[in-house]
């Protein structure tokens, strides 16, 4: 088969070639522990002139970034997290910072409707399953906007929790984005000391203790002494809300490459997905394939689930017997074991074509180059690739292209002429 151009597959060779020129090491070591404006002053102007976004809670400290932002560019864009949970105050302040300090391109990023509608239709959510609603809330809008950027700006600091005790000022991501720290060794005392030089607006709630602002139900006024994070999600064992996790949990962790095995809409990305273990709860699992039986043994456990959840099916397994749960699944996966087994091909076209499944389908298991063309024929976007040839080829965005066809999908009519041979014959008889 010929090789063909696939539509969009980014680049192999990285964005940043100053950075990686640099080296993070030395361009972490370029900096002072205090110099946080000429941090963002090198991400801004030398390393993603043009390509960077700044993020902020507009929280208790979110001022002092403001500020150092507006003395470089106040045209810069900051993008703010309205997850629709905030207390009216930061709203208030918002606007209170977006006047003093002239920015002009505060973007205010919301949820999708749908996925409010789908996991959190009550707005309690929260209460449940707080690392969901971040999720919804947080971490998808954000990781919508950012992908049109660079890189992006934070307020974290080091001194704030023990987990962020190692936070330096430029980290790169595993999806290869520069992310920039320029208060990562500002102490209190610095924050402090920086919004009493420049004269900056508290946030409203500050002084009545709260030390670190979020979402209105999951903070809390901390105590003297405390950790000023303490009063987010207190009792429960988070510390962030999920916009500064590198997939695996940690801070500034990267992930390699070869590691990034979905491919899904032009190019490989980490895979939000897990498999079923056993021993997992059908109450509480998330972002798990679920296997069809299993869920058909447990369903009113899986459908009072609030998670995100995915389907796996195995060849022969019939998809109509979950036909009304569809709705349930963000992401079916559709397991080929072999190259001689086509049978998930059939459930593909059932699923998408009878049945209105319009989440994500995928492919796992022995998931070749020659077969992707045939696959997409059938509905399916997303591969879980795993043979190395395969996956050089969809880097280096090349597909085979598929020359005979033995039969129509969906409402589409084979191209003329290119049924093969034998039913060519039959068709003239
Ligand atoms: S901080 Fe709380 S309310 Fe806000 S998105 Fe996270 S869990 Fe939801």
């Amino acid at each position: 088969m010929p090789a063909a151009s696939l539509a969009p597959v980014p680049p192999a060779a990285p964005q940043h070639e100053k950075l990686r020129a640099l080296g993070i090491m030395a361009l972490n070591g370029m900096f002072d522990e205090m110099d946080g404006v000429g941090v963002l002053r090198q991400a801004v102007e030398e390393l993603l002139p043009g390509d960077i976004a700044i993020v902020s809670s507009f929280g208790a400290d979110s001022a002092v970034l403001l500020h150092m932002v507006a003395e470089i560019d106040k045209d810069l864009p900051v993008l703010f997290l309205e997850t629709g949970k905030h207390f009216p105050e930061t709203l208030d302040y918002v606007e209170t910072l977006k006047t003093r300090l002239g920015l002009t391109n505060v973007v205010a990023l919301h949820p999708d409707d749908k996925d409010v509608a789908r996991f959190d239709p009550n707005g309690d959510l929260w209460e449940t399953d707080p690392d969901s609603c971040c999720h919804i809330r947080k971490t998808e809008p954000l990781d919508i906007s950012v992908a049109g950027y660079g890189g992006w700006v934070t307020g974290r600091k080091r001194y704030q929790t023990v987990e962020r005790g190692v936070l330096p000022h430029f980290e790169l991501t595993s999806d290869d984005r520069i992310k920039v720290n320029p208060l990562a060794y500002f102490s209190d005392d610095d924050v402090a000391a920086y919004k009493a030089r420049h004269d900056l607006p508290e946030h409203p709630l500050y002084h009545m203790g709260y030390k670190s602002i979020g979402c209105a139900p999951c903070t809390s006024i901390v105590a003297e002494g405390e950790d000023p994070r303490a009063g987010r999600w207190r009792g429960l064992n988070k510390k962030e809300c999920g916009i500064h996790f590198d997939f695996n949990g940690a801070i500034a962790k990267p992930m390699a490459a070869q590691d990034l095995n979905l491919f899904k809409d032009g190019a490989f990305a980490a895979d939000p997905f897990r498999a079923w273990a056993e021993g997992d709860d059908p109450a509480k699992v998330r972002y798990t394939h679920v296997p069809l039986a299993v869920f058909v043994e447990n369903r009113d456990a899986f459908l009072a689930n609030p998670h995100p959840l995915g389907l796996l099916v195995a060849p022969g397994e019939d998809v109509n017997v979950v036909a009304g749960d569809l709705g349930r699944f963000a992401s079916i996966a559709l397991s080929f074991p072999a190259f001689t087994d086509g049978r998930n091909y059939s459930s593909a076209r059932l699923l998408t074509e009878r049945l209105g499944f319009n989440g994500e389908l995928r492919a796992v298991g022995d998931v070749l180059h020659d077969q992707i063309p045939l696959m997409l024929r059938c509905g399916i976007r997303a591969f879980v690739v795993t043979h190395a040839p395969t996956r050089h080829a969809l880097e280096q965005g090349d597909l085979t292209t598929v020359d005979l066809y033995y039969q129509p999908v969906g409402g589409t009519e084979v191209p003329a002429g290119t049924r093969p041979f034998l039913r060519r014959a039959v068709e003239t008889v």
